[in-house]
């Protein structure tokens, strides 16, 4: 970000305890351990943790300066700046806000229920064909990732594509503030921290406030097959431009074939047709795709030459990952859960060609409210639809996807388990060669453990 002191001082109304205002720092850090040389340090108050604790720490491991809001006064030997601010948190979003300023790129911000990191991956590879593009590392993405990423664009970078996620209630409006971007991705509108927002329509409103900072005219893009999203597209306040597979969709997947890694189909747009394949699977990384390109074809990239990029996405461990071993197929979808991305991870397994049996192994979604039952019970049913010949829920909530699937109709054998460490043998003792394996649940359910066991690593 390279900002003096005194810059650092002034944007987050601070004042400068000691040190010299001239020295320059270059990164926002708030992990003492990760500090690097030239380091802003920010220590933050948790629930648990004070980081204030680790100021001294950070400074001696590189850190050039440090923000407190615990300390009025300060004499420090070695030289290092501390700065004093009422909020460090407040503060560093200050800072993000004064390093957005500076830079002029235009950005991309990218939110949605589920489906912002693959997005904005895909985005970065399809603007890649024409622009140097930055974009948002790791899943930092949230009132205190975003500073951070804000601080990291360089003065090289062309585009800028932003992740923008919320856990609770008003927490766009600050980051979309300081993000400013000039163009905004919806992927869908699910379920996810419904607990927080309380319907549907309030994670709506609230993502919309991505649009903060952005110009009458600069586009939305939507996922059009969302049935929310699509109901507001004369009402959004901005032009919108609707990816998916409806008639009235402007970027349109039409042949969709779906293969056991990887998904084609035909994109229709502005009266042209163009192929487009992927390199990972399933029909909800069409839209994503088709998202991308349209992103890449508002940018002026030729559409063509973004789509030659986007095959080079090959996704993240976790998310939907195909890898085969021992003969059996896996689908690694372990990274989180909600009914949306279980849903289309179910989907990907019902389409996949398999010689042996499809197998569902589902943990429990988590932090999904008072209606969390009436979630799973939903995925259930949606379930008994789809060719799946065993499933094993791990967890108690996980256990209603089994029951409802029977209730609905289901012909698959259902097993349940009180946790992965005794679903382990079950499935180990079920898989056989030619059997293709989905895996998914919430973080906290650790069903990687059961990916670990299938692929013989322990
Ligand atoms: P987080 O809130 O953790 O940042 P995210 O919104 O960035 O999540 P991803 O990490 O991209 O989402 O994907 C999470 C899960 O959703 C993965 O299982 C992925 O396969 C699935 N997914 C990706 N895109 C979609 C989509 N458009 N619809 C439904 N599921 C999706
Ligand atoms: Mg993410």
């Amino acid at each position: 970000m390279r900002l003096t002191v005194r810059e650092i001082a002034e944007a987050a109304g601070g004042k400068v305890l000691c040190g010299n205002p001239e020295t320059i720092c270059l990164h926002l850090c708030t992990d003492s351990r990760t500090v690097q040389e030239g380091d802003l340090f920010v220590p933050v108050i948790g629930a648990r943790v004070d980081s204030h604790e680790m100021i001294k720490a950070a400074l001696e491991a590189g850190a050039s300066a440090a923000l407190t809001s615990r300390h009025k006064e300060m004499k420090d030997s070695s030289g290092k700046a501390w700065i004093a601010v009422e909020d460090t948190v407040k503060a560093m979003q200050k800072i993000g806000a004064l390093c957005r300023k500076k830079s002029a790129v235009p950005a991309v911000g990218v939110t949605g229920s589920v489906g912002k990191t693959t997005t904005r991956e895909m985005i970065a590879a399809a603007l890649s064909a024409g622009k140097r593009v930055f974009k948002t590392a790791k899943n930092l993405n949230s009132q205190i990732g975003v500073p951070i990423t804000l601080s990291e664009i360089g003065p090289e970078d062309e585009v800028a594509v932003l992740e923008l996620g919320i856990g609770e209630p008003g927490e766009m409006e600050v980051i979309a503030g300081i993000s400013g971007v000039n163009a905004a991705v919806v992927t869908n509108i699910g379920v996810a921290h419904i607990e927080l927002l309380g319907s549907q329509d309030n994670i709506y409103r609230e993502k919309m406030k991505i649009t903060a900072g952005m110009k009458p005219g600069d586009p939305l893009f939507f996922n059009g097959d969302d049935p929310i999203l699509r109901a507001h597209k004369e009402s959004a306040g901005f032009p919108v431009i609707l990816c998916g597979t409806g008639e009235d969709c402007d970027y349109r997947a039409e042949e969709i074939v779906p293969r056991q890694d990887r998904v084609s189909f035909m994109m229709k747009y502005k009266g042209k047709s163009l192929p487009v394949e992927l390199s990972v699977p399933g029909r909800h990384n069409v839209i994503n795709a088709l998202i991308a390109l349209a992103v890449a074809d508002y940018f002026g990239i030729p559409v063509e030459c973004a789509a030659e990029k986007l095959k080079e996405f090959r996704g993240f461990a976790g998310r939907l990952q195909y890898s085969a071993a021992n003969g059996v197929e896996i689908l690694d979808d372990t990274y989180n859960a909600s009914p949306a991305s279980m849903l289309a991870g179910l989907n990907v397994l019902a389409d996949m060609a398999c010689e042996g049996r499809r197998i569902a192994v589902l943990g429990d979604m988590l932090e999904l409210g008072p209606d969390t039952g009436r979630y799973h019970e939903e995925v259930g049913e949606k379930l008994a639809g789809l060719k799946v010949d065993l499933v094993m829920t791990v967890g108690e909530l996980a256990a209603r996807i089994g029951r409802t699937a029977l209730k609905a109709g289901s012909g698959a054998r259902v097993m349940n388990f009180k946790d992965t460490e005794e679903a382990k043998p079950a499935l180990l003792a079920q898989v056989q060669r030619g059997d293709c394996v989905y895996l998914k649940a919430s973080r906290g359910m650790h069903l990687e453990e059961l990916v670990q066991a299938l692929e013989g690593r322990c």
